[in-house]
């Protein structure tokens, strides 16, 4: 029942320059200077629909990372 540290996707900051990334988009785009630019970035994202289509996988990770961080998404049951 134990829950690995892998299997949650977590939003850091980086040491070197203080900005926020996104772990799902790794040394990609911009960084955000604000854990609320990040999060408009996340569910921005999770609630993308041609995200949806095209990058399910990518799609789904934001979702998740929402979830992790209980940033609620508008429509989510
Ligand atoms: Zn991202």
């Amino acid at each position: 029942m134990a829950t690995s540290i892998q299997s949650l996707v977590r939003i850091y900051l980086r040491p070197e320059d203080l900005t926020w990334g996104c772990p799902v988009c790794p040394n990609k785009g911009p960084q955000w200077e604000t854990i609320h630019a990040l999060r408009d970035h996340v569910v921005g994202q999770a609630m993308s629909m041609s995200l949806r289509e095209d990058y399910k996988n990518k799609w789904s990770r934001h979702r998740r990372l929402a979830r992790n961080m209980r940033w609620s998404l508008p429509g989510q049951h």
